[in-house]
């Protein structure tokens, strides 16, 4: 199924200038959605996780059914302040700032294997900390899968582990 006319786009969303893609029209589409779920579990099934994990919050949406289709458990990396502790924080460098997101200490044991998840890779910088956290506490990350990749951004750049994406945009 052909994913991407179920895909929003927003103009001037969240800001002025901003073109947004908005997956709630994928997820109000009982068969696309699906099909977005069964195309997921088919590119990453091959990798053999062992746990998933999603970035807040529209990678919960993503890496939630994934892990119960694949029956696996899921682990949620959210902005810092988000999850009861103790936690493991990672502190990333944004074009204006710094964000820091944590994971829960244990969450993943040390050498599992584990794909991240979002909705979207934009420049990657979302991506590569959420991986880099992984990492920390001794995660394998063996690859990282998405809905929408912004090609033109070249996100994947960042990233060295193999890169999944169901819809570019060019
Ligand atoms: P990056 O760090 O790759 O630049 O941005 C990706 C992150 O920002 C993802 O967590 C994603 O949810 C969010 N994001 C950025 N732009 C969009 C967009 O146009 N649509 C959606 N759905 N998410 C976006």
């Amino acid at each position: 199924m052909d994913l991407k006319p179920h895909i929003r786009q927003v103009p001037d969303f969240p800001k002025p200038g901003i073109l947004f893609y908005d997956i709630s029209t994928l997820l109000a589409h009982p068969q696309a959605w699906q099909a977005t779920v069964q195309q997921l579990e088919d590119a990453v099934r091959p990798e053999k996780p062992e746990i998933l994990a999603g970035i807040e919050s529209r990678g919960f949406l993503v890496a939630a059914p994934l892990a119960l289709q694949l029956g696996l458990g899921f682990v949620m990396v959210r902005k810092q302040g988000k999850l009861p502790g103790p936690n493991v924080p990672y502190t990333y460098d944004l074009e204006y700032g710094q964000d820091t997101i944590e994971i829960q200490e244990g969450a993943i044991q040390p050498g599992q294997r584990v794909i991240v998840l979002d909705d979207l890779l934009a420049t990657g910088g979302t991506m590569s900390a959420s991986v880099e956290l992984i990492r920390k506490i001794g995660g394998d990350v063996r690859g990282c899968a998405c809905i929408i990749e912004l090609s033109f951004l070249q996100g994947r750049a960042k990233l060295d582990v193999p890169v999944t994406s169901l819809i570019q945009f060019d």
